[in-house]
C-alpha cells in the first residue's frame, strides 16, 4: 500500500533521514520505534507531504505521492494525526471534527456519516460535542485528534505518539481504540516512544535511530530482541 525508497530529508546541512526504506500492507498496523529526535515525525511529514524528501520515492497505492501538498494526501487516503494534537482550542468538538472532514465539503450525508462514525468509536466526543476543546482532558483531546483524522474516512491513518503524556489507563484505552480502527479496516502506521504497548498491538515495527532504520520485524521478534528489550522496554 505505502512505500518509502531511500527517503532523505535534509534541513539545511542537517541530515534527518537517512535512506529510509519502509513499507507498509494494506491492512496492517506497524510501528516505528525510536527515541526523541530519531526521525520518525519527519517519516510522518514526508509521507504526508509537510516535508520534501531531497532523495527517493513514496508510492502510495501503486502511485507516486512524493511532492503532493497535504491535503492532496488526504483526498488520496493519508491522514496524519499529528504529535501535540494541533486542536482549535477555542473551537467545539464538534468544529474541531468538521474541519477533518474538508474532503466531504458539499457533501452533507458523507459528512454526517463520518460525524456519526466518530462518535460511535468516541461516545465522549458525542457526550462532549459542543464543549470547547481546550476544556477536554489529555486523553479526550487525544481522541478529538484521531476523531478529525478520522473524519476524512482514511485508507491509512498515521498517528504521531498517540500515548504520550497520559496517564497508564487511559494509554491502554487508546490503544485499545487503535487497534479496533485497524480491525474496522483502516491500515495504521503509528509512532511510539512506548514500545510495550506498541508491539501488544502491532503487525511489525521499525526501529528508527538518528534518521536510519536500524532494525525491523516482526512484533514478536523485535519484543523478543535484546537490545531492544533494553532500550525501550526496561527489562
Ligand atoms: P522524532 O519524531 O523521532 O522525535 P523528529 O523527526 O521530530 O524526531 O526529528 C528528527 C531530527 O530532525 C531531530 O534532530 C530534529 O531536531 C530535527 N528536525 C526536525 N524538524 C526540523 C526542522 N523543521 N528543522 C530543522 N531540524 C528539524
Ligand atoms: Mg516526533
Amino acid at each position: 500500500m505505502l512505500k518509502l525508497t531511500d527517503v532523505t530529508v535534509r534541513f539545511g546541512a542537517f541530515q534527518a533521514l537517512n535512506n529510509i526504506n519502509i513499507e507498509v500492507e494494506e491492512g496492517e498496523l506497524v510501528v516505528l520505534l525510536g527515541a526523541n529526535g530519531a526521525g520518525k515525525s519527519t517519516i510522518f511529514n514526508a509521507i504526508s507531504g509537510l516535508s520534501k524528501p531531497t532523495v527517493g520515492d513514496i508510492r502510495f497505492l501503486g502511485e507516486s505521492v512524493k511532492g503532493n501538498s497535504p491535503d492532496r494526501m488526504v483526498k488520496v487516503g493519508v491522514v496524519q494525526c499529528p504529535e501535540g494534537k494541533k486542536l482549535f482550542p477555542d473551537m467545539t468538538v464538534q468544529q474541531n471534527l468538521m474541519m477533518g472532514g474538508f474532503v466531504h465539503r458539499g457533501k452533507k450525508t458523507q459528512l454526517k456519516n463520518s460525524l456519526e462514525e466518530v462518535y460511535e468509536l468516541f461516545g465522549i466526543l458525542r457526550d462532549k460535542k459542543d464543549d470547547s476543546a481546550g476544556s477536554l482532558s489529555g486523553g479526550q483531546q487525544q481522541m478529538l485528534a484521531i476523531g478529525r483524522a478520522l473524519m476524512s474516512k482514511p485508507k491509512l491513518i498515521m498517528l504521531d505518539e498517540p500515548s504520550i503524556g497520559l496517564a497508564p489507563l487511559i494509554v491502554e484505552q487508546m490503544f485499545s481504540i487503535i487497534q479496533k480502527i485497524n480491525q474496522s479496516g483502516t491500515t495504521v502506521l503509528l509512532a511510539e516512544q512506548n514500545a510495550n504497548a506498541a508491539l501488544k498491538i502491532a503487525d511489525r515495527g521499525y526501529v528508527i535511530e538518528n534518521g536510519a532504520v536500524v532494525l525491523k520485524g516482526s512484533s514478536a521478534e523485535l519484543f523478543n530482541n535484546d537490545a531492544i528489550r533494553k532500550a525501550y522496554i526496561g527489562a
